[in-house]
């Protein structure tokens, strides 16, 4: 061992077996926990790769193994010892068939009690967690989402490459980007009273490197929205954005199909179907009330209106859109199951005002909740639509046609739920296509692109700009996997009087576009290929593979909820002579 001597270690935690039994190791790491047994003492010696458990022998090594009780969580320290076999064995742990019988102890580093424990199950809150991250990060289930994270990208930037595309880095400091978010700003001191805006996602710069002729571009890159904040979504996140010349839609999605392909095969050890579902927004929301559907199982939502409206029954007669889903085999729901999920359709996030079911017995009898306004033949109507069998249970829901469909949307995944039919394990990706253009917002009476400006309509709407401009359908396409969006993008416009009309559309004067986007339309002008492109949502995608909701998981120091960095805690105050530097005079709401 003498050679070793300024080593710190010959192995890590994680890789010793029983093939090196009787070796003589050094070890360095993380004191997880300790056990005093009186005669040994044992301790789970933990760092990145793995749990190594010591064995501090009192009878042979009185001084060794009284200092070893001694020891405290997360001290840190460096062991010498002989690999030996284990009498209790661990077959959960790659390590658990082996112990090091300790020889020498040297404290490295002491610590502090930490505030949470730091193992598998914590005990730490949210809360505390983050504000010591780096003590959560040295859990093993948050290190492995880094560490997918990691092979994520890596794969993507295998793939990327290997198809030709090169990653170019774009700039932070920017002009607003056209995302349809609120931008972050950051004053500039050379420049009084001017300002950058972070970049929403490098959009106009990579349209900007397809003009320059580099055909194929890809970045994973850091994006930043002012927006609110849920569990799903933070101020910065990550994005693999892409962008391709000369190529039409289908081009774009057979790419960018190889990469999902790519990343389940090298990451999860999947093999998917080449050629994933296509399916138009109009039908994702006919079908599914979203457009973000789960294909992991079926339960697609029928329209009935024409089946049971104008029967007698006012509230059917009264709305403009009925529809349902059959849900298999639950057709002997209890009444208190029933009501609760006519409060979940209740709940105010979805507001309907209550919910019809029809329960087809196994014995083949019918029952529904409308059994006064409907008879026999009628309900038989109803399961003829829905192909139900014996045993399942036809729910319903009425009223506006929008908020009906996305009703039957959350019902449907609820049920899904219930039914265990939302498996972390089974993936199916598919894309949707064809939405719309542009969308009508009420509050401001205007339109506003649904994508963003440079998305190009399809060649054959152009028409309806002029009489239905909600009907102009978009070449753009979304990819989504289980129900999450995992990426989207679109074929731009490369043609100047098109972009016009687009900004016309959007209540842009002349001016306006020029003042935003004057480099991008000048760019247009000297030879734009025709192009498009996709980002993905990195850290949704992470997510999504390691199979948990939230995103935070997936990033090493997150914000919380309210946009907080509680670990450095920011956002906060600056002094008033970096203000003055800027020009800038706070102007406060004064607190009530
Ligand atoms: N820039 C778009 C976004 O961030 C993606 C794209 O159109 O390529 O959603």
């Amino acid at each position: 061992m003498k050679k070793h001597h300024k080593m710190y270690r010959t192995h890590n935690c994680g890789e010793l077996t029983m093939q090196h039994t009787g070796k003589e190791v050094m070890l360095s790491g993380w004191v997880q926990k300790s056990r005093d047994l009186g005669g040994m003492t044992f301790v789970d010696l933990r760092d990145r790769y793995g749990i190594t458990q010591l064995v501090f022998n009192m009878e042979t090594h009185a001084d060794l193994c009284n200092r070893a009780r001694k020891l405290g969580r997360e001290f840190v320290i460096r062991v010498t010892g002989r690999v030996s076999e284990r009498s209790n064995k661990n077959p959960q742990m790659p390590t658990g068939d082996i112990e090091i019988m300790a020889e020498t102890l040297e404290i490295l580093n002491q610590s502090r009690v930490p505030p949470f424990t730091i193992e598998q199950h914590t005990d730490g809150g949210e809360d505390l967690r983050m504000k010591y991250r780096y003590l959560d990060l040295r859990r093993t289930v948050v290190r492995k989402n880094l560490e997918l994270r990691h092979r994520m990208a890596l794969e993507t930037r295998k793939y990327m490459s290997g198809e030709g595309f090169i990653e170019v880095e774009t700039p932070v400091l920017i002009k607003s980007t056209p995302e349809g978010a609120r931008d972050f700003i950051v004053p500039s001191r050379m420049n009084p009273g001017e300002f950058y805006a972070l970049p929403q996602s490098p959009q106009t710069f990579k349209q900007l490197l397809m003009v320059a002729g580099l055909d194929k571009y890809f970045q994973i890159v850091k994006c930043f929205r002012d927006e609110d904040l849920r569990a799903d979504r933070q101020p910065e996140f990550t994005q693999i954005d892409c962008e391709m010349s000369f190529v039409e839609r289908d081009d774009l999605l057979d790419t960018f199909e190889g990469l999902a392909r790519h990343l389940f095969r090298t990451i999860k050890g999947i093999e998917v179907e080449k050629g994933f579902p296509r399916l138009a927004y109009s039908e994702a929301l006919e079908r599914y009330g979203t457009d973000k559907p789960d294909l992991r199982f079926e339960m697609k939502i029928s329209p009935m209106t024409g089946l049971v409206k104008g029967k007698g029954f006012q509230v059917f007669d009264s709305v403009d859109y009925i529809g349902g889903i059959c849900v298999p085999g639950c057709s002997e729901y209890s009444r208190k199951q029933l009501d609760e999920l006519t409060d979940f359709v209740r709940r105010q996030q979805i507001g309907m005002k209550g919910m019809v079911y029809l329960k087809y017995n196994t014995d083949g009898s019918l029952k529904s909740s409308v059994d006064k306004f409907f008879d026999g033949p009628g309900l038989r109507q109803w399961t003829a639509l829905f192909d139900a069998r014996p045993g399942d249970l036809i729910l319903v829901l009425a009223g506006d046609r929008e908020l009906t469909l996305k009703a039957l949307g959350e019902l449907r995944i609820e049920m899904g739920k219930r039914l265990g039919l939302r498996d972390n394990n089974v993936f199916k990706p598919l894309w949707v296509v064809d939405f719309p253009l542009l969308e009508w917002d009420e509050e401001t009476g205007r339109y506003y692109a649904m994508h963003h400006p440079f998305t190009s309509p399809y060649e054959e709407d152009i028409e309806l700009f002029r009489t239905d401009p909600g009907k102009v359908r978009a070449k753009a396409y979304d990819l989504v996997i289980n129900g999450v969006e995992i990426g989207g993008g679109s074929i731009r416009i490369h043609d100047e009087s098109l972009q016009q009309l687009m900004f016309d559309n959007l209540g842009f004067t002349e001016e306006e576009a020029r003042q935003q986007f004057g480099f991008l339309l000048n760019a247009f002008r000297y030879g734009a290929p025709p192009h498009g492109g996709i980002a993905f949502g990195f850290d949704r995608w992470v997510a999504l593979f390691a199979g948990i909701e939230s995103i935070r998981d997936v990033i090493a120091f997150p914000k919380n909820n309210a946009g907080r960095d509680v670990m450095i805690d920011t956002p906060s105050a600056v002094s008033e002579a970096q203000l003055e530097e800027l020009f800038l005079k706070l102007n406060l709401p004064s607190k009530e």
